[in-house]
This record gives structure tokens, sequence and C-alpha cells, in this order.
């Protein structure tokens, strides 16, 4: 991908004819991206680790966050719990528990049962800046162990910095998921335009993406989303600041739909995809 506002200002979108959606044949193929931390989970998990213990963080290490990478920050807190006797399990137990949005796991559920009556031309994404270990032991706790019955394979595709357990220390360490350069308003470790942009040349065209997310780093992937999609930034974070202002509004051609409670991203699917509950 070339600098990314070269992009916009081509208009490099998915979807060429805004009007006529491309799909496969009349199959309608939908894409529905999630980012996680304040979005799926209604914290930033990253900040909820060092509650893992009673011990506080060091400040040779809080105070890192304003010097180094986010990655090498969180590889620090990682270690540092890790010193202090925190094992994977439970890494994995806390991040099982951690709190889901308002009307979240029952958006989420439905949405794999919709998959599961549609098959594979409907995609779930999961596209975050956190690791592959929080999402999955999440996803799998909080939606898959709790359908009826476990599905043959794992609805989410995930996009996000790649967690790399040692397996003998138990010691968790995450790598970024990408090195870019390219576009100067995501960080280093992920842009999320790009990485969605991949994706759809990938598995789509989809007649509509649906993108809900909250931070700075889901604007970038919105800014290329044609007028058949939607976007749902929750209310009072960091995307729904920046769309106060109009300049920034006119430079998204999707919908946009606030939210500070899923059942209201659920009505609105449920209007506008068919035979989805
Ligand atoms: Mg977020
Ligand atoms: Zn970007």
């Amino acid at each position: 991908m070339s600098g990314v506002n070269d992009n916009h200002d081509s208009r490099l979108s998915y979807e060429e004819n805004d009007n006529e959606p491309k799909s496969r044949g009349t199959a309608q193929a939908y894409l529905f991206a999630f980012d996680f931390d304040h979005t799926i989970i209604n914290l930033n998990s990253d900040y909820e680790f060092p509650n893992l213990i009673d011990t506080p963080l060091p400040e040779s290490i809080s105070d890192r966050n304003k010097e180094v990478s986010f990655i090498e920050y969180m590889n620090s807190v990682f270690r540092f719990l890790h010193s202090q006797n925190a094992s994977i399990a439970d890494l994995r137990e806390f991040i099982r528990k951690l709190e889901p949005t308002k009307g979240m796991v029952s958006l989420l559920t439905s949405l794999v049962r919709y998959k599961q009556s549609q098959g594979d031309s409907i995609k779930l994404l999961v596209i975050s800046d956190s690791n592959d270990l929080t999402i999955s032991e999440w996803l799998k706790a909080q939606i898959i162990d709790r359908l009826p019955s476990t599905p043959t394979q794992f609805p989410f595709d995930v996009i996000t910095n790649t967690s790399i357990i040692h397996e003998t220390e138990g010691l968790l360490q995450v790598k970024g998921y990408e090195h870019q350069t390219s576009c100067r308003t995501c960080p280093s470790n992920l842009c999320k335009g790009s990485a969605l942009k991949k994706y759809t040349d990938l598995h789509g065209p989809f007649t509509r993406t649906f993108y809900v997310g909250d931070g700075f780093n889901d604007i970038c992937p919105t800014l290329n989303l044609s007028s058949q999609c939607f976007v749902f930034p929750r209310i009072n974070y960091y995307m729904y600041k920046w769309l106060q202002k109009d300049d920034n509004k006119k430079r998204l051609k999707a919908n946009i739909v606030f939210w500070d409670d899923a059942n209201v991203i659920h009505n609105t699917i449920r209007s506008h995809v068919v035979e989805f509950k």
C-alpha cells in the first residue's frame, strides 16, 4: 500500500462503483469487522494486565511507556508479571473474564450463527492492536464455548500482533503484526487500513462491510469504505470525537452509526442484512 493519504486522494476503494457493489453471483457477501479493546471488551486489555497481580508496576516500567514502542512496553509488562510468578494459565484465566461491552456477546453470537447458516460468504474479522492469545482466548471463552455445539472451524479471522509463548519459562512476549512505514497515521506495527484492504482483496468483494471500532487506528480502515458500508464508532471514544468535526466526517463515504450499546449495531445490521436475526 502506498502512503495512506495518496490512497485516499486517488480513492482506491474496494468497490469502484458505489451504486453497484460487486458480489459473487446472486449471493450476498458480507464482512463484519471488529476492533477488540474498548469495542468488543469494555476496557483495554493491555492496560488491565498489570491488575493480574497485587504488586504495582515499578516506575522503571510504567515510565517506559512514553519512551519505547507500545509493543516493547507491553513486553516489559509481561516480563514483570512473569517475574512475579504469573503463569500463562493465570494470563488466560484473566483474559477469559474481561468484561464485554453491553450487548456485544449477543451480537457476536448471532453473527456466528448467521455465518453457520450462510457459509463462507460471511466473514467475521477481529482487527486489533492487541495480540492473538488475548483475542482467541476471549472469543473462545465468551462466544464459542457457549454455543450449543462447537463449530468445526473457528468462525473468526484475526489480524493482530503475534503472541510468542516461551513454553519452558511460561513467558508471553508479543511481536508486531508488521513493520510498516507507508501509513503515517497508524502505528508502525499495524496499519489497519492496509490490512483490511489486503483482507478484502483476498476474501471479497463484499456487498457491504460493517466496521465497529473506537480508536484513532480505526479511522484509517474506514476511509476507504463505500457508501454501501457502515461504520460504528463507540460514543465518547477517539473516533467519535474525531468525527464531531465536519471536515473529518466528510472524509467518510460509509454510513456512520454511533453506539454505546451493541444492540444499536445489532438492529442496524438486522435492517440491512436479509435473514440476520
Ligand atoms: Mg479499540
Ligand atoms: Zn493506516
